[in-house]
C-alpha cells in the first residue's frame, strides 16, 4: 500500500488491472470437509490465495489455565506457508501473524455460542498455502466454513471480505498488485444476514465517504460469498435437513 506505481490501475474504460469491475469480486471457489481427521475444515481458492481451514473442538481446553469456566475459548491461528509468497516466508509466528490470528480469533468469537462450551477450545488452524492478497479475509471465510462443517452452533456464517481504493476508485477485493500500489485496504468481515460488522481494518487513506461507500460494497458481496459457502455445505451434506 502506498508505492507509486507506474502503470494505470483503473485503465480509460473503468476496468482494473485484472479486468474486473470496481464492484467485482475475483473468482472465488469453496470446498468443504477436506481435511479428514478434523471436526471440520474448508478449502478456500479467491483469485490468486489458496487456504486450508481446519476446526477442531470443541475439547477440553489445555493448558488449563486458559479455560474459561463460561464459554469455549476460540483459539484462532494464521500461518503462512513458506512458499505461500514471492520470496520466502521465514516460517513460524511473526507480528503480523500474531496479529492476524487475534483478530480473526475475536471476530469468530462474536458468531460462535461459545457459552454453550464451557472450559473447552475450539482450535481453528487457518493456512495460506498461496497469497495473492486479501488472505485474512479469505482466512475468515474458510475458517468459518469449518466450523459450520464441524457443526459448532453459530449466530451466522461469518464471511471475509475487503474493499479499498485505487487510483481514487473505490473497488471490492483488491488484488496483489491494487494492495502495493493502493491508496487504501479495508479488510472486513461480515455477518451477513444482518450485515454486522465483526473486523474492521484499514490501511492507507479514504475519506469518510470512500469509507462508507468501500464498507457497503463489501456488505453487498458478503451476501454473494455467503451463497458460495452454503453451496459449498450443500455439496457435502446434500439430502441432510439442514438450516443454513
Ligand atoms: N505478503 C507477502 N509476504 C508477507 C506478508 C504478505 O508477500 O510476509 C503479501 C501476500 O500476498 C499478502 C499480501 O502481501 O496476501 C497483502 O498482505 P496484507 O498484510 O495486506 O494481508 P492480506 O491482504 O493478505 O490480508
Amino acid at each position: 500500500m502506498g508505492m507509486k506505481a507506474d502503470f494505470k490501475l483503473i485503465d480509460d474504460n473503468g476496468l482494473r488491472i485484472d479486468g474486473r469491475l470496481p464492484n467485482q469480486l475475483r473468482p472465488l471457489r469453496m470446498e468443504v470437509g477436506v481435511v479428514q481427521r478434523a471436526n471440520g475444515s474448508a478449502f478456500v481458492e479467491w483469485g490468486g490465495n489458496k487456504i486450508i481451514a481446519a476446526v477442531y473442538g470443541p475439547r477440553e481446553a489445555y493448558p488449563k489455565h486458559i479455560q474459561d469456566p463460561n464459554r469455549a475459548v476460540i483459539r484462532a491461528r494464521y500461518n503462512m506457508a513458506a512458499f505461500s509468497v514471492d520470496e520466502r516466508k521465514r516460517p513460524g509466528p511473526d507480528r503480523r501473524s500474531v496479529e492476524l490470528s487475534k483478530v480473526i480469533s475475536e471476530a469468530l468469537t462474536s458468531v460462535v455460542f461459545v457459552e454453550r462450551f464451557p472450559r473447552t477450545s475450539i482450535d481453528v488452524y487457518i493456512e495460506v498455502l498461496q497469497a495473492d492478497a486479501g488472505t485474512r479475509v479469505a482466512g475468515i471465510t474458510a475458517a468459518s466454513l469449518a466450523l459450520a462443517d464441524a457443526g459448532i452452533p453459530m449466530r451466522d456464517i461469518i464471511v471475509g471480505c475487503a474493499a479499498g481504493k485505487v487510483d481514487g476508485v473505490v473497488v471490492l477485493d483488491l488484488n496483489k498488485e491494487e494492495d502495493n500500489y493502493g491508496e487504501a485496504d479495508v479488510p472486513m468481515a461480515i455477518l451477513p444476514r444482518t450485515g454486522e460488522i465483526a473486523l474492521l481494518q484499514m490501511d492507507g487513506n479514504m475519506t469518510y465517504e470512500e469509507l462508507t461507500n468501500a464498507m457497503d460494497m463489501a456488505i453487498d458481496a458478503a451476501k454473494e460469498i455467503h451463497e458460495l459457502q452454503v453451496k459449498a455445505l450443500k455439496e457435502k451434506y446434500r439430502g441432510d435437513e439442514h438450516d443454513y
